[in-house]
């Protein structure tokens, strides 16, 4: 093994020692936890024999948009200092530190030429946030979730017993952990698998595309031949136009230039910040429809082979700092589901019943979905997923999300566990038919309920 970085050095975006936990990224109603910097099991064992009657949870970088890393009352556990990252070249692995994000991970290893193998849109999520919601990107379609991943993790129940989890030797813990939202325990670090590059670069072909159904039929017939593929949809013009973005790693032999003499360097920038102080004049139905347009109008009607750095390709909204606050103190809502293939109408149904209410979305993510995993709550089955950013505070938009569930549920499909803020837990039980069995393994790793949350209260978990 390879230590490439081993700082043990604080995240600048973790929490503080004693603070109050902030609110969920797009979620208005706080929730305060306390929370608990910790740096070894002695002190994770610790906060477990000292949990109050709220218990306890793990908490990543926060990036879950509802309550599942919020749990009023609680001890918020702070992993960031349990930041380990090794190298071992031989096999193509990762061992690190659960407290450490992929945007360390990816700085750590990318210029060794060992890329994560799976990332979702933004870098600042931690492993062990990645694991709880066994996370997806963009080469689902190929490459599953990031619990897929993880050869072995290193788990600490509510007992305070140390657990080293795989697949073989132990599935039933590794696979209520993998999509188990933190409340199976505390993963203190984890091995999971890399894809070797040669560059840092991505060849991405880009097609804009004039209708939902047009963008949906070269989605089902071309997908297979790329590693990533993705679409966004224009949310605001009825036919459902949109750009549909598809690529590989690129090879050090397809660079020119200065990325050339550093094929395999990665120092992505922040190049702006939204504003500090929460606005409402951001985000609204003229500036939705004029976002919408132009990022339509931005994006080539066909290019291929354009090299793209990871951040421009995987991350675009990292780029901008904090940016979920254009949406002003309303605040906003992710809304994702996914459905098998023959529920594919459902898509377009919902982006029109969101239209209908004027609960227009800049950025509405289409995805294809392969195999699911064992993983009893992991969210991705084959077919289809939709994600739609709405701002909160939309007449009627409660009514329209109500509606949709319903739709889903009738569909055969179910909402994402890390995105979801509203759901109810009938909902959470009809769609995801194997809860009692999850909550059977969850049990036998931690009898007295010490790990919980606001999402685990909210739908009954
Ligand atoms: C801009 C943006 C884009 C996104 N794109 C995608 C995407 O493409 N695909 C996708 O799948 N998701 C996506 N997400 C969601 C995000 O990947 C997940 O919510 C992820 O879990 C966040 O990681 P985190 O470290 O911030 O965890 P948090 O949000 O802090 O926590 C998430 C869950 O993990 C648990 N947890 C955290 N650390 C540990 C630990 N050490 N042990 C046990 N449990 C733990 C928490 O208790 C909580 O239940 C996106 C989010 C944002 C903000």
């Amino acid at each position: 093994m390879t230590v490439v970085d081993a700082t043990g050095a604080d995240s600048p975006l973790s929490l503080r020692e004693g603070e109050q936990t902030l609110t969920g990224w797009g979620r208005t109603a706080p929730s305060a936890g306390i929370v608990r910097r910790v740096r070894t099991v002695d002190d994770i064992r610790a906060a477990i024999s000292d949990a109050g009657p709220r218990g306890i949870l793990a908490r990543g970088l926060g990036r879950s948009y509802g309550d599942a890393a919020q749990s009023g009352g609680a001890s918020i556990l702070d992993l960031s200092a349990m930041n380990r990252i090794e190298l071992d070249p031989a096999t193509g692995t990762a061992h690190v530190g659960a407290g450490a994000s992929l945007d360390s991970v990816m700085r750590a290893l990318v210029p060794h030429g060992w890329f994560v193998p799976v990332t979702p849109g933004t870098r600042m999520v931690t492993v062990g946030g990645a694991i709880a919601a066994d996370v997806h990107g963009k080469n689902h379609h190929r490459d599953g979730t990031f619990g897929s991943h993880v050869e072995t993790m290193t788990l600490v129940d509510g007992r305070g017993e140390v657990h080293v989890v795989d697949r073989e030797s132990s599935p039933e813990a590794f696979w209520a952990t993998v999509g188990g939202m933190g409340l199976t325990g505390i993963v203190t670090q984890a091995t999971f698998d890399l894809i070797p590059i040669t560059s840092s670069r991505i060849s991405v072909d880009t097609e804009r595309t004039s209708s939902l159904d047009d963008v949906m039929d070269r989605m089902i017939t071309g997908d297979d031949a790329y590693r990533y593929s993705v679409a966004w949809v224009d949310s605001v013009h009825p036919s459902g136009r949109g750009v549909l973005t598809r690529g590989d790693h690129a090879s050090a032999d397809q660079l020119a230039g200065k990325a050339a003499q550093a094929p395999l360097e990665f120092e992505p920038k922040v190049l702006a910040t939204a504003p500090p102080i929460p606005t409402n004049g951001l985000v609204n139905p003229l500036t939705m429809r004029a976002f919408n347009e132009a990022w339509f109008r931005k994006a080539p009607k066909q290019r291929t082979g354009e090299l793209q750095t990871i951040a421009e390709f995987f991350h675009p909204l990292d780029i901008v700092q904090d940016w979920n606050r254009v949406y002003g103190p309303s605040g906003f809502l992710q809304y994702q589901f996914a459905v098998p293939d023959s529920a594919g109408e459902l898509v377009g149904r919902a982006l029109a019943a969101l239209r209908g209410v004027g609960a227009l979305s800049a950025l509405t993510v289409l995805k294809r979905f392969g195999a699911a995993n064992p993983g009893p709550l992991s969210f991705p089955q084959p077919g289809w997923t939709l994600a739609v950013d709405v701002p909160a505070g939309v007449d009627g938009l409660g009514v329209v999300l109500d509606q949709l569930d319903d739709e889903v549920l009738a569909a055969g499909g179910r909402l994402y566990l890390a995105k979801d803020s509203r759901m109810s837990p009938a909902m959470m039980a009809a769609t995801y038919p194997r809860l009692s069995e999850w909550q059977r393994h969850r049990d036998a790793l931690d009898p007295q309920g010490v790990f919980t949350s606001d999402l685990a209260r909210r739908l009954s978990l």
